[in-house]
Order: structure tokens, then C-alpha cells, then sequence
């Protein structure tokens, strides 16, 4: 029985493949509504810099990311009736306040959700023991040991901008489900080196859907470690934010070629840091898979 419905199974994903977009996301629900970013063709909403994005996958639902305005956030929330009581856990990809801020309401509706962000100082909760367990030099007086020597049991919480809610570290990659992913990567580029950034990946039919935050790393560097971690080559679609806003038109360039001629990147759902010249630039080379995604725009997975 089990063998018959996988058959059926298969045989239905390889159907799929000759299908529309539109009618994937029809038959499997599978998609991605654009909750924060500055740019839109919908005028009810409030555009701001930042991104956020409801990812429904698989009978999942993932809030990527927060924006960078609470109050903003609530106010596209309503507009466009998301349900954020109805979350299987949120991702923060990375510390920037313009993709953590609205993190406050969203636990102002479902505290208990949980969180997962990179492991880094701003989401720890706890004071690394190591710090507070060095061996002391005797002579030392007291009122020169921390705690005069006398470590609290437990050690004291890490200060937070979230006090009392603890937040799930990545490192390296972490299984949600077996066609849900997440990814980390350490910045090496100039201003950002150390960041540590999280991003999502999706397994779809058609291949994986990475959805990255900001790609403080570069986003040529994350494809090319997922590639080498996952020995998965078979990347379909990169979405979100690709930081070039401050790169050269040989630079963009670059990064263009990097994502259509190296890793064959079948499709892209451009937002936030991306930057307009790279829109621009990325729209002539992927045409009809240049998918437009402004503030407010669902786009199927
Ligand atoms: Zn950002
Ligand atoms: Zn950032």
C-alpha cells in the first residue's frame, strides 16, 4: 500500500513540473507574501526599509524576518489579513534592526512561537559560562573579581532586546522538515565581516528556493557554500534581499553572471537591499522569471 502511494506521489510531482506556477500554488498553497519592504504598487500599504516575508510551505507557515517598524509592520499585517497567531516559527536571518524590529509585535500576538536566529550577541540569553569561570589570579582582590568571586548560580541572563524570550541558535544547517531548511553563513566582506546570517531553504519539485535576508555574505558566497554543503547544484530560484546597493555596475554585473551562467538560477523574487540598478539588471537577464516582489505582492513557491 505504502509503495502504491508513493508511486502516486512521484508520479504526481514530475506532473506538477509541466505545470504553471500559478497552478502549484493553487494545488499546493505553496507561497510567499511580501510583509515588509520599500517598494510597492500597492498604495494601501506603508512601504519602509526592511523585509519581511510569510513563507507557506508544505502546510508550514514561516515568518521571515520582522521589518524594520513595528507599528508599520502591524499596519501591512492588518491591511493584508495575516494571521500571525498562526505561525510554526519565525526566522530572523541576521541582527539588523531593519529585519528585527517587528519581532516585538509579533510576540505581542503569539509569545509562544518559536524563534530561530544565527548564533550571535544580540539574540543569546545567557552570558557565556566561560566568561565568569576564569581561573582567578590569587592575588587578586576582591572588588576586582566579577561578583567578588562569588558567580551566581545560575549565571545572570544575557540582556536582550527581547527579555524572556529565548531564541533558538543555527549553526551550520538545521533540519525544520525534511524539505525545510535552514542555512548559515559568516560574512567575510568589508563592514559586515563576522555577521553571521541565516536564510531558508525550501526543497521544492523543481529545486531548492533559497530566501535570504539581506546576504551580508554575498549572495554568491551563500549559494556557492550551500552548493559545496549540500551537494545540491540544483538551486531554482533566489529570493529577497542581495545587497548591492553600493556595488559598481561591473560588480552587479558580476553577480548576475554568478547567478544565471554558474549556479543556473532559474528564477529570481528580487526585494529589499537587492538595490534598483540590480532590479533593473536582473529583470533584463531572467524577463518572465524576474518576478516583481514589492511590499504586499504573493508569489508562488
Ligand atoms: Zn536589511
Ligand atoms: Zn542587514
Amino acid at each position: 500500500m505504502m509503495n502504491r502511494i508513493a508511486l502516486l506521489v512521484a508520479s504526481l510531482a514530475m506532473f506538477d513540473v509541466g505545470l504553471s506556477s500559478q497552478t502549484i500554488t493553487a494545488n499546493t498553497g505553496n507561497r510567499i507574501t511580501i510583509l515588509f519592504d520599500a517598494f510597492t504598487n500597492k498604495p494601501e500599504l506603508t512601504a519602509d526599509w526592511g523585509y519581511a516575508a510569510l513563507v507557506e510551505f508544505e502546510g508550514k507557515r514561516i515568518l521571515f524576518d520582522t521589518g524594520n517598524n513595528a507599528a508599520i509592520f502591524e499596519a501591512n499585517i492588518k491591511r493584508l489579513r495575516i494571521d500571525l497567531t498562526r505561525l510554526d516559527l519565525v526566522v530572523l536571518s541576521h541582527r539588523h534592526g531593519d529585519h528585527t524590529s517587528g519581532l516585538r509585535y509579533v510576540l505581542s500576538v503569539n509569545p509562544q512561537v518559536p524563534i530561530y536566529a544565527p548564533a550571535d550577541e544580540p539574540f543569546n540569553d545567557v552570558i557565556p559560562p566561560a566568561f565568569l569561570t576564569q581561573s582567578a589570579d590569587a592575588n587578586l582582590p576582591t572588588k576586582m573579581r566579577y561578583f567578588g568571586g562569588k558567580i551566581p548560580a545560575p549565571p545572570p541572563p544575557h540582556g536582550t532586546a527581547w527579555p524572556g524570550v529565548h531564541v533558538r541558535s543555527v549553526v551550520g544547517t538545521q533540519e525544520i522538515t525534511p524539505t525545510i531548511h535552514l542555512f548559515s553563513t559568516l560574512a567575510e566582506t568589508p563592514g559586515f565581516r563576522d555577521l553571521p546570517e541565516v536564510s531558508l531553504v525550501l526543497d521544492t519539485a523543481r529545486g531548492p528556493i533559497v530566501v535570504v535576508g539581506c546576504s551580508h555574505a554575498g549572495i554568491e558566497n551563500i549559494l556557492s557554500k550551500f552548493v559545496q554543503e549540500t551537494h545540491r547544484p540544483d538551486i531554482y530560484e533566489v529570493i529577497g534581499g542581495m545587497h548591492l546597493l553600493l556595488s559598481t555596475s561591473a560588480q552587479v554585473d558580476h553577480v548576475v553572471s554568478e547567478l544565471a551562467d554558474r549556479y543556473h538560477i532559474q528564477r529570481v523574487a528580487a526585494g529589499h537591499c537587492t538595490g534598483e540598478h540590480m532590479f533593473a539588471v536582473l529583470e533584463k537577464r531572467f524577463g518572465k522569471e524576474y518576478l516583481y516582489a514589492g511590499l504586499g505582492e504573493v508569489l508562488p513557491l
